[in-house]
């Protein structure tokens, strides 16, 4: 496959309804009669976590403000067009990702508003959600009502795990569009192809990460990903006893906030550095005072959010690493009934603890997982949370 939609491995039939609805979208701004049904202006990108719902969403934002659209449906991804859609920087595009843990009604009315302009390039102007999910009320209705009243050339694109994550108003007003979890195979394909990883690893990766292309990616080529998850996956050897399952608990918090921390702090600094040249720090004249004034509170405003963005962070990490172990103990149960399924880790690491547990203790160990995870939603300190989960892991 070639253009802005290489990076999907194994979503065949989305492709085809995106390139299809890119040539309808053509033909209406040539004036010419679309196929019918091929185009219209909500779309919902929905898929597991990793499954490509974003990079869908950005390729076919790219597909309609392609530069070359008289190939196959746009999308070369070679023209100056495509480029920035795949950057994010191009002017038509509204890149939109919750600031906090949820999109808030301000935000979105800002959104909504700045949407309804016209497109500075003549096509289009897309509006890309992220995350749809997290929007609060008040902000679904603020976009709902965005999407019940079109403005002419804007287009909504909405992300989200599932159609159910949404409100029925809304799920209701948008195209479905359903990716499915890759095969293994094709997200190796991906990865030897695009990404020159060797084959054999490329395919420990791609099953490692169980058809998150990001995440196979990560760990293909980034060496402290790949030894965070190694360091994940030491727990259930380790938690033999009371002592080393408190201590493998409060290494797993502190993986995943360091690794929370390394991803927050790349954001943090480049966003105040942009707020103070904004505000002209350094500059001296009449209203300077002032100015500096607005400024103490505009930063104050940008690290409120952004604590409430470390938090999500953090917070998502750990869920990361406590998912990345569930599936160890599944690969175990699976080991331990003979089943016949893709297993996430290689055998070599499975065999000794599937034999010297039963089918019945690993089950007791997934749901003590799934109750940590649940804890941590509820706001449970994450430490408490985790040292509960080890013990319950250590005892079998
Ligand atoms: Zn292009």
């Amino acid at each position: 496959m070639t253009g802005v939609f290489r990076d999907l491995p194994g979503q065949d039939a989305v492709v085809a309804q995106l390139r299809r609805a890119a040539a309808g979208a053509a033909a209406l701004l040539a004036g010419r009669r679309p196929e019918p049904g091929a185009m219209t202006h909500a779309w919902l990108f929905t898929g597991p976590p990793g499954s490509g719902r974003s990079v869908a969403a950005r390729a076919f934002a790219a597909a309609l403000l392609c530069g070359d659209a008289d190939g196959d449906g746009g999308g070369c991804g070679e023209c100056a067009s495509c480029r920035q859609v795949l950057a994010g920087t191009h002017a038509d595009l509204l890149l939109v990702r919750p600031e906090g843990l949820s999109y808030g009604v301000k935000q979105t009315r800002d959104l909504v508003l700045r949407a309804a302009g016209k497109p500075t390039g003549g096509r289009w102007h897309i509006v890309l959600f992220e995350d749809a999910d997290r929007c609060t009320e008040q902000a679904a209705n603020a976009l709902l009502k965005a999407i019940e009243e079109p403005a002419p050339r804007t287009v909504w694109l909405l992300c989200a795990p599932s159609a159910e994550d949404l409100v029925p108003t809304i799920r209701s007003r948008c195209r479905v569009v359903t990716l499915v979890v890759p095969s293994s195979d094709a997200v190796a394909q991906v990865l030897t192809d695009r990404d020159g990883i060797e084959p054999a690893r490329a395919l420990a990766a791609a099953r490692a990460a169980q058809g998150h292309i990001g995440r196979a990616r990560r760990l293909a080529t980034d060496a402290s990903a790949a030894k965070r998850r190694a360091d994940v996956l030491r727990v259930p050897a380790a938690v033999t006893s009371l002592g080393p399952a408190l201590s493998a608990a409060a290494t797993l918090v502190r993986t995943a906030e360091e690794e929370a921390k390394a991803v927050t702090e790349d954001l943090d600094e480049p966003e105040r550095e942009a707020l103070r040249r904004a505000f002209g720090e350094g500059s001296s004249g009449k209203g300077v005072a002032k100015a500096m004034r607005g400024m103490a509170g505009a930063m104050k405003d940008l690290e409120d959010r952004q604590k409430s963005r470390a938090t999500r962070v953090k917070r998502d990490t750990l869920d990361q690493a406590l998912l990345e172990l569930a599936l160890f103990y599944r690969d175990i149960l699976m080991f331990q009934l003979g089943a016949e399924v893709e297993l996430a880790s290689p055998e070599s690491d499975l065999r000794k603890l599937a034999s010297s547990s039963t089918p019945e203790a690993t089950l007791r160990r997934l749901q003590a997982i799934m109750h940590c995870r649940e804890l941590l939603t509820l706001n449970v300190a994450p430490l408490l949370a985790v040292e509960e989960m080890a013990l319950s892991l250590s005892e079998g």
